[in-house]
């Protein structure tokens, strides 16, 4: 079942509420609970078809949110809603051909990867999905564009004008988190590849694949998913890439392990050469070899440079 206790309670109230009343889960209540989630995601799926239908929403949103609706849902549910559309609604076979195909060829597959430790280490936490985050984002944008409507429709006379200004604001910047959530998350979902390394870094040099990568923004993830084309071969799923953050995917592996000791390498080069330069244009206080003169043994021989000449003052 996709849906647990914790997030059902979630999906009940607003999607606002901070942490879930948890003490009410049991056998029926949850048999309950789950009946009215699935009713809920029928009910939005076929307002979705019908805004279609009535020409309220484009063909291209009606998908795109149904996409997601269907990513939310247990994949029985997503079934009987495909099995109810193409009996009972009368819709261009295109269409519905399209509907089904988001599903088998799209969502039916995608996968996030999982890390069950991680919002159970913070009490506040609500732990959940990819496909939930998005459906609760994108309640977050449905409301703050009814409060806005809200604003200029209130029927009390009252300057709104900051009111309007700041809740517009947070309607766009929380549009535009959710369209790149929706991008990245499909993404991920569908397991397309990314780029092991930003442009301008070499791919032996740590990216969010290594084992101190820190994991990726939505951005990010876009952004290297367009990249991977002109290196596939380095290329790997993003719950591939940070499946390895202990372990690095070997290929990746061994080039930055190659990288890390030619640059350290170099660097000790580099020090020991200018250590070896300042040391040499000095007189030796053990061999008294002159600057520029190598360093001789008692009995006339050239050896390495005596250690006390690193050391000696100018
Ligand atoms: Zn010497």
């Amino acid at each position: 079942m996709l849906i647990n206790q914790k997030k059902l309670a979630n999906f009940q109230g607003s999607a606002f509420v901070g942490r879930p009343n948890l003490a009410a889960a049991g056998g029926y209540d949850s048999l309950v609970n789950q009946t009215l989630v699935t009713d809920r995601a029928r009910n939005r799926m076929q307002n979705l078809i019908g805004g279609y239908l009535q020409g309220v929403t484009s063909r291209e949103v009606m998908l795109s949110i149904l996409k997601w609706e269907m990513a939310l849902m247990d994949g029985n549910v997503v079934d009987d809603f495909l099995r109810d559309l193409r009996t009972n609604w009368i819709l261009d076979p295109d269409v519905l051909d399209a509907v089904s195909r988001t599903y088998t060829e799209n969502v039916q597959h995608w996968v996030f990867p999982e890390e069950p430790q991680s919002s159970t280490q913070l009490p506040d936490a609500i732990e959940c999905t990819i496909p939930e985050l998005v459906e609760s984002a994108g309640m977050a944008v449905g409301i703050l564009r009814q409060v806005l409507n809200m604003l200029v429709g209130v029927n009390t006379r009252l300057n709104l004008r900051r009111a309007y200004e700041s809740v517009e604001q947070a309607l766009h910047l929380v549009s535009e988190e959710v369209a790149l959530l929706e991008q990245a998350g499909e993404l991920v979902g569908s397991g397309a590849l990314l780029a092991p390394a930003f442009p301008g870094r070499k791919v032996q040099e740590a990216s969010w694949c290594s084992t101190k990568g820190a994991p990726l923004t939505p951005k990010q993830i876009i952004w290297l998913a367009s990249l991977a084309e002109g290196q596939r071969e380095l290329s790997l799923t993003y719950a591939d890439g940070i499946s390895h953050h202990s372990t690095l995917p070997q290929l990746v592996a061994e080039q930055v392990l190659v990288g890390d000791r030619q640059r350290i390498w170099a660097e000790e080069e580099r020090v020991f050469g200018e250590e070896y330069g300042i040391a040499l244009a000095r007189t030796c206080p053990r061999c008294n070899s002159g600057p520029g003169e190598n360093c001789r043994s008692y009995k006339g021989m050239e050896t390495s440079i005596h250690k006390r000449r690193y050391t000696t003052a100018s």
